[in-house]
């Protein structure tokens, strides 16, 4: 089955789909881009992924293309035509194409977005072979740009800690700046110690996670402690448990960090716990 992708308007087989090497989101990263999972061919928290679109685009002054209605539409037509039940719909807004290679912002009156969303499906998403597991994580510097609460496509430093941490046998890499964990390269991360669950509150300095909302509020709705703070490396690795989310990872169990195990070196109960309760109400609310 040959994937329909959607760029600028049209919905076309993936091998026919044509971006102008003048684009910005290829010249210079100019462009932000929001994930959404699917499963049973519905949407998880469509409306977080497109509040937070509104906001990356508003920060970089751009024009939001299309109204929620109309996103809306675009990701169920891609879900309908490529039969997705379990994976991911990806989209990116660039500034455009203006026809030249500038550092100037072109006119947005003459130079539209670019549009593009594209499916990857994945069964294997909520019966997660890693999340029984557990993933490893190493620590590495974090050193990426100061407003990393745009989610723009500018993911190479990210790219390139996923590969040390691969090197070094571990599955991903949590980034570090100060003495303390940012987040994950694709990820929010989390540590439990006696009970309580701890992550670094929002700011510019990490992605504001829509997973990581609705994890929180999961969390403080089944009466688990919760607690908006730097932690340092140290801290972390004398945690109970650790975990990662992401719309694509929901809650991942982390078991080591730096070679330094976690409790029994297994997913922790609560992690264990997080992930189901956010898998059984995401489905509920998934539209
Ligand atoms: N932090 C970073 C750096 C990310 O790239 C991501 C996922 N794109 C996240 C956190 C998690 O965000 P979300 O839960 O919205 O997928």
């Amino acid at each position: 089955m040959t994937r329909i992708v959607y760029v600028n308007g049209d919905y076309m087989p993936e091998g026919d789909a044509k971006i102008s090497i003048f684009d910005r989101g290829f010249l210079m990263a100019d462009g932000v881009y929001e994930v959404t999972t699917v499963i049973d061919g519905k949407l998880i928290d469509f409306e977080g992924h497109f509040t937070r679109l509104e906001r990356s685009l508003g920060e970089l002054d751009i024009a939001n293309p299309m109204d929620r209605d109309a996103w809306l539409e675009v990701h169920r037509q891609l879900v309908g035509q490529n039969a997705v039940d379990q994976g991911m719909i990806y989209l990116q807004v660039t500034r455009g194409a203006p026809g030249d290679r500038d550092f100037v912002f072109p006119d947005p009156d003459t130079t539209a977005p670019t549009v593009v969303l594209f499916t990857q499906s994945n069964p294997a998403l909520v019966d997660s072979p890693k999340a029984k597991k557990g993933i490893k994580v190493v620590t590495i510097d974090d050193l990426r740009w100061g407003r990393r609460d745009i989610k723009t496509v500018q993911l190479l430093y990210p790219s390139m800690g996923k590969m040390m941490a691969i090197k070094q046998g571990a599955d991903d890499a949590w980034m570090v700046q100060d003495g303390a964990i940012t987040e994950g390269t694709s990820n929010n991360a989390y540590i439990i110690k006696d009970g309580k669950i701890v992550t670094r509150a929002l700011s510019n300095d990490i992605l504001h996670g829509i997973t990581r909302a609705a994890v929180l509020r999961f969390a403080r709705e089944a009466q688990m402690q919760v607690e908006e703070r730097n932690f340092t490396v140290e801290e972390a690795k004398s945690a109970d448990e650790a975990f990662v989310t992401s719309a694509s990872t929901f809650v991942m169990p982390v078991v080591s960090i730096d070679g330094t195990e976690l409790g029994t070196g297994t997913p922790g109960p609560l992690a264990t716990r997080l992930r189901e309760i956010y898998i059984e109400e995401s489905r509920k609310a998934a539209i």
